[in-house]
């Protein structure tokens, strides 16, 4: 049986880099049913809408989405709800894909890339799970009232057990496939919302007697993920905090083109995309990194079609790209470097291919 997948490639170097990642799948064993929509800022263009409902509907049914990136600045003087970028939190909702997976893998190559010593992140391997559809991003009540000491802004943190226990569960399976430590990080010391997280978390732990599990306030969390970072296995936070952590996990392995994403709901269906925009300063110029939505492509396999084998290849593809000195723009060092050669978005997709299919293709020495 195939896979179907949505391919919403959106906007600048989304739509850009899509059409070299859906050239890498197709060398993969998997079948897979590539189907098409616009969203984002093609979208308003076309349709007025940053999510036309066909393309809500079509995303509802495909076992995975790829997405590229929306926005840019042709779009940035719509009002707030017009925008491109209300295509993604529309996704999200429609989808309702809670778990947000965020790695943060350092490839041994890039380790002069961090703004880390190398030793602390080579062979980094972390991954951030975080809530993303509740706390306090989407608390009632929210907002500014004026009364008669003046303004005042609020927002409310809130938890129900049901929501930490299903995303407690994704990091605690997810822990059972990697090195099964899952650090849960709350502010339990100040906030009774994370006490009841930590209370629920250390409860679906007993379900995972294989799994060890530690807990971390916030503030030292930030701190350890900068000084020891690969102490991490699996991370799960919350919405705030995770947003928070995943950037700063995130800037480890010294480059946006490099990271992947997912976010998963209930089922096996999941949405998958690069972390980085649309990068309007360079799109189309042939010189943006596809390996990030490639690894987004990778998660695809792996956490919705199912194909964990295939991941894995293209995962090493990646790995033997980079160990033989191909570099796009963003990852190519300051002077260069002895066996490196600058390559461009196409050339570095199809290095990819090549490595896929067992060619030593696009090797610089040859
Ligand atoms: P950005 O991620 O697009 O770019 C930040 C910087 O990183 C730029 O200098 C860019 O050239 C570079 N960069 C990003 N991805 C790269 C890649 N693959 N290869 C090489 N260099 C890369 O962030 P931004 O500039 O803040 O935002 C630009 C637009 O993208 C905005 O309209 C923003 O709203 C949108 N955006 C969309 C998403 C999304 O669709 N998920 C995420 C972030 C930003």
């Amino acid at each position: 049986m195939s896979a179907n997948v949505l391919v919403l490639p959106g906007d600048g170097i989304g739509a850009e880099i899509m059409p070299h990642v859906v050239r890498v799948l197709e060398h993969v064993d998997t079948v897979i049913d590539f189907e098409y929509a616009e969203v984002g800022g093609i979208a308003i263009d076309r349709y007025g809408d940053p999510l036309p409902p066909d393309a809500l509907e079509a995303a509802k049914k495909a076992d995975a989405v790829l997405l590229g990136a929306v926005g840019g600045p042709k779009w940035d003087d719509l009002p707030m709800d017009q925008r491109p970028e209300k295509a993604l939190l529309g996704l999200r909702s429609g989808l309702d894909v809670f778990a947000n997976l965020r790695p943060a893998i350092l490839f041994e190559p890039l380790a002069q890339a961090s703004s880390l010593k190398p030793e602390l992140v080579a062979g980094l391997d972390i991954l951030i799970v975080r809530e993303l559809t509740g706390g306090i991003y989407f608390g009632e009540p929210r907002g500014v009232e004026v009364g008669n000491g003046g303004r005042r802004g609020f927002n409310t943190l809130v938890y129900d057990e049901r929501e930490i226990e299903r995303i407690a569960r994704v990091a605690f399976d997810l822990a059972r496939k990697r090195r099964q430590q899952v650090t849960s990080v709350d502010k339990a010391n100040i906030l009774e919302v994370t006490q009841l997280w930590r209370d629920v978390v250390c409860e679906v732990a007993s379900d995972y007697p294989d799994v060890e599990l530690s807990h971390m306030y916030v503030d030292n969390a930030g701190m350890q993920l900068v000084r020891e970072p690969k102490q991490f296995d699996v991370v799960v936070t919350g919405n705030m905090f995770g947003d928070i952590l995943s950037d700063v996990a995130a800037m480890l392995t010294g480059s946006l083109g490099m990271l992947p994403s997912a976010s998963l709901n209930a089922g096996d269906q999941g949405m998958y995309e690069p972390v980085h925009g649309t990068a309007p300063d360079i799109a189309g110029r042939n010189i943006a990194n596809p390996l990030a939505t490639v690894m987004s492509a990778a998660m695809m396999l792996r956490y919705s079609l199912d194909a964990s084998a295939a991941a894995d290849r293209v995962e090493a593809a990646v790995a033997s790209v980079l160990d033989d000195g191909l570099r796009t723009a963003d990852i190519f060092p300051e002077g260069g470097g002895e066996h490196l050669r600058c390559v461009g978005t196409d050339e570095m997709a199809d290095a990819v291919i090549a490595a896929l299919a067992g060619d030593a293709g696009g090797h610089p020495d040859q």
